[in-house]
């Protein structure tokens, strides 16, 4: 049994080849839909804002995909990332369950994201683009991206929402550090940015609005692409990184997940987690196995959402994904702290939730908050809110262990760090946040005017 505190790989097993489970699921994708037409979406119509080589790995079905040597030079920056076992939690929970944790938090920009950026940044790179524009909330995916434009000489512009911009100002340093070009969006950059200031000079933004923005700087300069941090079939498969590199480890010291949680915004680092695994039980290897996508009760996509055809945008303006989807005019809550805010998840994972081979639960904020303090005090990481809710789901689970007797084998994806989110634990430590629950009628209006695609 194992009795490291760390597993490292070397860094000659950083994976060679991306996993694509599309290779390996029953039945096949919804396919994603033109707005104007709803007819399938061609390569075509994606080529004014992505490259070639992403476009096509956003349709294929081959299992293996191959890292590109250049990406895999850069991924030795911080990967392999160590596969943690939370000992000092065990002890304090009294557990005879044996956790353990991947640790993306030691990415410069400090999560997961980079592993996508740095491939993103390659295709466009290889293509001739010169710039790449994004969106970006509280600044995790723009300052992966202007990180891993950089390292290939490419310009990043990013669109950052107005109330982030204001309140988290250290995100924008950081993209700026790294030669991002931060916009308060809306902005007088773009026309929609324009149109939208014009009509309401104060507003503080939103994701949807950012997004139309990259979006409509991308197809109206040649030389600039657009690039999406979560929720697109590439991005998962660049994720995937994260889920061989933890097989391998657990082939090391001979162990194999029992139960494997996650927590899900768009879906890229869950399902980057946990697909590696997830493939072994759609082929029938561990038919067993149990894996849970953990979410927040005030966004409660997997759990509440319902499975049709919508936007991925508030704007209505890009392609209609099959998800799981509270309604693309989605707001969540102003009292809400603990990130994983989208409407929608990856059309690949929600297809997964609905033929019943992940699950999924929501938490309260305080919760999860109660869960990532106890991780502080036993394992030391300061965790992003967003990774507190799978913590929150692993201590549920080892106390049943305890309950039950039972030893088994925990994994759970520790997607980032939470040092620009100490706003967030000032709020708990200070009794301030409150719980709420997105009542199911609704997602029941909202979906009333969704797009009838089918
Ligand atoms: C962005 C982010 C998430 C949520 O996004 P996914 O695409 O669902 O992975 C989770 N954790 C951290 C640390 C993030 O930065």
């Amino acid at each position: 049994m194992n009795a490291k505190e760390k597993i490292f790989l070397d860094e000659e097993e950083i994976p060679k080849e991306w996993y694509n489970i599309q290779a390996d699921m029953p039945s096949p994708l919804d396919p994603v839909l033109n707005p104007a037409t709803r007819e399938p979406i061609t390569p075509d119509d994606l080529a004014a804002i992505f490259p070639m080589g992403l476009i096509k790995q956003e349709v294929s079905t081959e299992r293996w995909i191959p890292i590109p040597e250049e990406v895999r030079e850069i991924y030795r920056l911080w990967r392999p990332t160590p596969l943690y076992r939370a000992k000092r939690l065990e002890e304090k929970l009294k557990t005879p369950a044996r956790i353990y944790y991947k640790w993306e938090g030691v990415s410069p920009p400090g999560s997961h994201k980079p592993n996508t950026a740095v491939a993103q940044a390659y295709y466009n790179m290889k293509e001739g683009v010169e710039r790449i524009a994004t969106e970006t909330g509280a600044g995790q995916w723009g300052s992966a991206l202007a990180f891993g434009t950089m390292l290939f000489g490419l310009k990043s512009t990013i669109y950052m929402v107005a109330a982030s911009y204001d309140q988290k100002p250290y995100r924008r340093v950081m993209m700026e550090t790294w030669d991002g070009e931060v916009f308060r969006s809306p902005s007088k950059n773009t026309e929609y940015g324009r149109q939208y200031l014009e009509k309401d000079p104060d507003t503080t933004g939103s994701l949807g609005i950012s997004i139309s923005e990259a979006v409509e700087d991308a197809a109206t300069h040649d030389n600039t692409n657009y690039a999406l941090g979560s929720v697109l079939n590439h991005v998962i498969l660049h994720q995937t990184v994260v889920g061989l590199e933890a097989k391998k480890a657990f082939e090391q010291i001979d162990e194999y997940p029992d139960v494997i949680f996650g927590n899900v915004g768009g879906g890229s680092n869950f399902s980057g987690a946990t697909f590696p695994f997830a493939g072994d039980k759609l082929t029938g290897k561990k038919p067993d196995l149990k894996i849970v996508a953990c979410e927040p009760m005030a966004c409660p996509t997997l759990t509440k959402g319902l499975y049709l055809y919508d936007f991925g945008d508030c704007a209505g303006m890009t392609p209609l994904l099959k998800m799981f989807t509270l309604g693309h005019t989605f707001v969540p809550p102003p009292i809400h702290a603990g990130g994983l805010r989208y409407h929608g998840d990856a059309p690949l994972l929600c297809k997964l939730v609905k033929d019943g081979w992940i699950d999924a639960v929501a938490y309260h904020q305080t919760e999860i908050f109660k869960a990532a303090k106890l991780f502080a005090e036993t394992e030391g990481h300061i965790i992003a809110p967003e990774s507190a809710h799978e913590v929150r789901a692993v201590i549920d689970e080892a106390l049943r262990c305890k309950e039950e007797g039972k030893e088994e084998v925990i994994y759970f994806n520790n997607s980032g760090h939470g040092h620009f989110d100490l706003g967030a634990y000032d709020a708990f430590l200070s009794g301030k946040l409150v719980d709420y629950e997105y009542p199911a009628e609704l997602v029941k209006q909202a979906l009333a005017n969704l797009p009838q695609a089918e």
